[in-house]
């Protein structure tokens, strides 16, 4: 189907985007890459009357890698993850999660931003945010704010933005050099959204596990951290046995419903075989 009738806008400053999403009340969309939003005016499951484009924001392109943090500008896509020469270095477990992300097309037009605000639950990238506990910066009329990826994603696109805010960045803590992880997830199709996926990192801890993080994306609302699953494998070393614990736990820690891709119980099991592998691969 073709779009619904709808205003278009291109604005060159953040301070003009806010203002227009501010003056429609709700009424107005802001356009990324596409990717997403498109499709859902062609299905009509979304019909703004305003679509505010961000194409003229450089500001938003912005990638930064320092000490503290790895910066990536809502605007930057996918494919600028992927081809950066030190971001693959930088954030080796973000890298390897956007490889997964779609298809090249999808890649080549796809913004962080973008997946953030859409908040699919099979996501890529809200599954590596909330693993490695990243902050989310949002502009609107009352200024900036930071929103930690914990508090973000309320449900199936769902999010704690307001509808005069635009996700500017996103900020992940700086990833130690010596960091181990590993990111797995399956999906029927390449390029499909994955039944379920798991990111997972540690530290060494002379020979033990430490700082563990696990996430999970496809098996709930939203993406999850496994708590459960960091408790049994923090403090140890990661062999046979606490690699069985932890996808006993995944499994257990998780109920996600039948659909039409696949049975409930099919993904808890699904789950516990990623954390296996997503462990392996971290090793
Ligand atoms: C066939 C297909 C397969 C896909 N597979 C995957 C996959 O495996 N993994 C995956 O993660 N994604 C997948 N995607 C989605 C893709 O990654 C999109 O890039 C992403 O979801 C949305 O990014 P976008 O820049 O295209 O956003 P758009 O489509 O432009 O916008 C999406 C939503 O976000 C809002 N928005 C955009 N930018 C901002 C901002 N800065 N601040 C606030 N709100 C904003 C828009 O108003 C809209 O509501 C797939 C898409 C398709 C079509």
């Amino acid at each position: 189907m073709k779009l619904p009738p709808l205003d278009y806008a291109c604005p060159t400053s953040l301070a003009e985007a806010v203002g227009l999403l501010a003056s429609h009340d709700g009424e107005a969309k802001l356009l990324a890459g596409g990717q997403s939003l498109v499709p859902m005016l062609a299905f009509r499951l979304a019909s703004p009357a305003l679509l505010v484009d961000l194409r003229k924001l450089p500001d938003l392109r912005r990638i930064a890698i320092d000490s503290g943090a790895v910066t990536l500008g809502a605007m930057v896509r996918w494919r600028d993850i992927l081809g950066h020469p030190q971001l693959p270095a930088a954030h080796p477990l973000l890298a390897r999660a956007v490889e997964q992300v779609a298809h090249y097309q999808i890649r080549n037009r796809g913004t962080v931003g973008g997946s953030l605000a859409h908040a699919d639950p099979a996501a890529e990238l809200p599954c590596i945010a909330v693993t490695c506990e990243a902050s989310i910066v949002a502009h609107g009329q009352a200024g900036q704010r930071t929103i930690a990826a914990a508090d973000f994603f309320h449900g199936p696109l769902m999010t704690a933005l307001k509808s005069d805010e635009i996700v500017t960045e996103i900020r992940f803590p700086a990833w130690p050099a010596q960091r181990r992880s590993g990111f797995c997830e399956f999906a029927r199709r390449r390029g499909d959204f994955a039944l379920a996926g798991v990111a997972v990192f540690f530290d060494d801890d002379n020979g033990k596990a430490a700082h563990v993080h696990v996430g999970a994306l496809g098996v709930a609302d939203t993406p999850l951290r496994l708590g459960a699953v960091e408790k049994v494998l923090e403090g140890k070393p990661i062999d046979d046995k606490a690699i069985a614990g932890a996808e006993a736990a995944a499994s257990a820690a998780v109920d996600p419903p039948d659909d039409i891709h696949s049975t409930g119980a099919y993904r808890k099991t699904l789950l516990g075989v990623m954390v296996e592998r997503a462990l392996r691969s971290a090793l």
